[in-house]
């Protein structure tokens, strides 16, 4: 077995790219969150805005009027009309918003002085960069004051400017010439500095040595040989961040990775994105503040990837992003002692692999949900009451209730077998009788029926050794019909068997063709719903859609379909584990408009149902409508035990005791669906009521009501009752818990 492993952990996580930078703001040099930044203009929050402006850069209003804005050439909008024009977004957040509350810059200085040559930008937005981070700096250049060689941009400088001469910035002037001190280690050190920053290009200055801004001299940082302005800010800052990190002996380079512009490895579904024109942000009278910017920040798509999202109730419900649901999921493998608060999270997940489908990366959350569920059941650490009500359910379906193995009647031998799989006979048994019966009569070669579980149960509850034993059984029984060609009704028994045992499978649907519809399509749209089991198998989806377009009806082709088909809820046994969840996967499910869906998978039809959807399975189709639209987990257990009697007494002609009920439960819809939300049976509350009709044991209430209980396996159910005249049992309500009890 695998094990979730860091490395693995690392692997996943490093697949999920939604906290990668939007394209915008991962092209600007300063990296600007032009995402949020939108985000706030768009709510009129222009003082929000002003605050992303102000932390990203030293000089906001510089940056704001004299941008190249390579933001909105990266801009996915671009293609949809422009890119966002994000200069005049700042602009209005500067002009609007409220400013921040001085100082600006820090007051408190580090011991560490810097030295910064240079009347340029680069230069004087280096210093504001190191006395942002604390440092006492000298500017040294050729003027009277910083802002002389600057004189074009002096009047969105000049606040800034003074600021920084109050708060760590000492300016000295008339550096004409020669530099203030050898540009070498010992040189500026016996000018009292402790490292130096010098623009690229000038005479004598050291050449730059690599992407941080280092020189070959020790010490001695170089930058903003550009000739973009936003380009000299952001080496300014890496100089500064060099700088930083130099003076204080640690790694200059360690994670650094992404400070420079870079292209975004973040994937955004543009699919249904509609062109939008840039709107002109010049202000005109009578408009309110920043009306135009306001329109403008709409356009922004609001970037983010989130794709494995829309189609999975289970990543809607817990609402985290990916790369912390898996970590979550990790950490909770590695608690030694203390709370596994991750259990529900882990057992919820459908596995169902439409995320690895529609991840751009391919991340399959559900693999590594299972793989979680496997290494925790190794060791013991996963409690089974998630799972036990389904996995008892599933032991049943393998017991003598419901296995069955049979050569057609009147054959020695089978050429074919019939396997409809757990759930068409609990759901819908007149469909696998009459779909029996047909195949009987048009295959050639005696085709043997198969009653029975594939076992897949156990696979998605985390025990690849049980399932192994529920495959083999299945097996034998295979072999004892003589290895026969396997026809199956369900497509997830059919990728079980196809892949795990040795079996030739085939589905019922690809018998299908050339039959008679009981219910022709005459044009008619309808939706099919894929299921889970056949995510991989588009000859699958191609046979089911042909034969549907062949019985006349017209095929409704969803954006979550096929491979990318989302689940009922049934996969992975999620609304077992979480009963809310499987809720809303089956409304999920359910939801894909307004014509009729046609489901190949009994477990499908019956949640979307459920989930307020109108579905047929496909045989429905053929043999008309089943007497269920959706059957609850009683009616399923009594179902699968009369079929199997049913088809052993009028087939095999076999003398098989009907099933009688001993006596009758009056149960209105109120306590038939708590029970069903509790997964209590019929049959457990006739299993309590037989042991009080042996011992009388219960509990009589001031109403006259009767408490009874009984325990079996591992659980107590409760039942209330009163005895009704006529021997029936009147159930007032159902309850069950794990701790064992006694009546004193
Ligand atoms: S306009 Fe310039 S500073 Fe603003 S986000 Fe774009 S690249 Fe960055
Ligand atoms: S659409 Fe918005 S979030 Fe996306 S790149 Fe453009 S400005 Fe950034
Ligand atoms: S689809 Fe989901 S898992 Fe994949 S990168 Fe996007 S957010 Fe992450």
């Amino acid at each position: 077995m695998y094990e979730f492993t860091q490395k693995l952990l690392h692997e996943s996580e490093g697949k999920c790219t939604q906290d990668e930078l939007p394209a915008c703001a991962a092209a600007c040099p300063l990296h600007l969150d032009g995402r949020g930044l939108c985000e706030k203009v768009a709510e009129t929050d222009f003082t929000g805005g002003r605050k992303l402006v102000e932390a990203a850069c030293v000089f906001p209003r510089l940056v704001a009027r004299y941008c190249e804005a390579p933001c909105a050439q990266a801009c996915l909008r671009k293609d949809f009309g422009g890119g966002i024009q994000m200069p005049g977004l700042e602009v209005a957040c500067l002009t609007h918003g409220a400013p921040p509350k001085p100082p600006r810059f820090k007051t408190r200085l580090k011991k560490l002085a810097v030295a910064v040559l240079g009347d340029g930008i680069f230069s004087l937005a280096a210093a504001a960069e190191l006395v942002k981070r604390g440092y006492p700096v000298t500017l040294y250049g050729s003027g009277a004051h910083p802002l002389e060689a600057l004189a074009d941009y002096a009047v969105v400088l000049d606040t800034e400017v003074d600021a920084l001469l109050k708060g760590g910035l000492t300016f000295v002037p008339n550096q004409c010439g020669d530099a203030p001190f050898p540009l070498e280690e010992e040189g500026f050190k016996e000018a009292g500095f402790h490292a130096a920053i010098v623009p690229e290009g000038g005479d004598g200055m050291p050449k730059v040595q690599g992407s941080l801004g280092e020189s070959l001299v020790k010490g001695i940082f170089v930058g903003g040989g550009t000739s973009s302005l936003i380009k000299k800010l952001g080496e300014a800052r890496t100089c500064a961040i060099t700088v930083d990190r130099y003076v204080q002996g640690v790694s200059l380079g360690e994670g650094r990775e992404k400070e420079a512009p870079f292209e975004t490895t973040l994937r955004v579904n543009t699919k249904s994105v509609k062109v939008e024109t840039p709107i002109p942000l010049d202000e005109g009278a009578g408009e309110s503040p920043g009306e135009k910017c306001v329109a403008e920040a709409r356009r922004c798509l609001n970037c983010t990837c989130l794709q494995c999202v829309p189609g999975c109730a289970y990543l809607q419900f817990y609402d985290k992003e990916p790369k912390k649901l898996i970590r979550e999921i990790f950490n909770n493998l590695s608690v030694a002692m203390g709370l596994r608060t991750a259990n529900t999270m882990i057992n919820s997940c459908a596995l169902c692999g439409q995320c690895a489908v529609v991840c751009p990366n391919g991340l399959d959350v559900g693999a590594l949900c299972h793989l979680a569920r496997e290494n925790m059941v190794e060791v013991d650490k996963m409690p089974a009451r998630a799972h036990s009500f389904a996995l008892q359910d599933m032991a049943y379906s393998n017991s003598e209730n419901y296995f069955l193995v049979r050569h057609q009647p009147g054959w020695e031998k089978s050429d074919w077998a019939y396997f409809p799989g757990c759930m068409l006979g609990a759901s819908a048994p007149e469909l696998l009788e009459k779909s029996y019966g047909d195949l009987m009569g048009r295959l050639e070669g005696g085709i043997g029926l198969i009653l029975g579980c594939c076992g897949v149960m156990l696979d998605w509850a985390g025990r690849p050794q049980e399932y192994q034993e529920a495959l083999a059984k299945l097996q034998t029984a295979w072999e004892e019909l003589g290895r026969p060609t396997v026809i199956t009704a369900c497509p997830t028994c059919y990728h079980t068997l196809g892949e795990k045992t040795p079996m030739a499978v085939r589905g019922i649907w690809e018998f299908l063709e050339n039959h008679p519809p009981g219910i022709p399509g005459k044009g008619q749209s309808l939706v099919i719903h894929d299921a889970c089991g056949a995510r991989k198998m588009p000859l699958v989806h191609q046979a089911i859609r042909a034969l549907v377009e062949g019985w006349g009806y017209h095929i409704e082709e969803k954006e979550m379909s096929q491979d990318k088909s989302s689940c009922c809820g049934f996969g992975g046994l999620s609304g077992f584990a979480n009963p809310s969840l499987g809720e809303a996967s089956a409304k999920l499910a359910a939801a894909q408009g307004d014509q009729p869906v046609l489901a190949y998978c009994i477990n499908c039809r019956d949640r979307i149902n459920l989930g307020g959807g109108q579905a047929r399975h496909l045989l429905e189709y053929i043999y008309g409508d089943a007497q269920e639209a959706t059957a609850d987990f009683s009616q399923r257990r009594y179902n699968r035990r009369h079929i199997n009697e049913k088809l052993r007494r009028t087939l095999w002609e076999e003398d098989v005791e009907e099933q009688t009920i001993p006596y009758r439960l009056i149960m209105d819809e109120g306590i038939r669906s708590a029970m069903q939300e509790r997964m209590v049976l019929e049959s457990d509350v006739y299993d309590v009521l037989d042991r009080y009709r042996e011992t009388g044991d219960c509990v009589l209430d001031a109403q006259g009501i009767r408490s009874t209980s009984g325990r079996f396996e591992n659980v107590t159910f409760w039942v209330r009752f009163t005895e009704e005249g006529d021997g029936a049992y009147r159930i007032h309500g159902v309850y069950t818990h794990r701790m064992k009890t006694a009546l004193l």
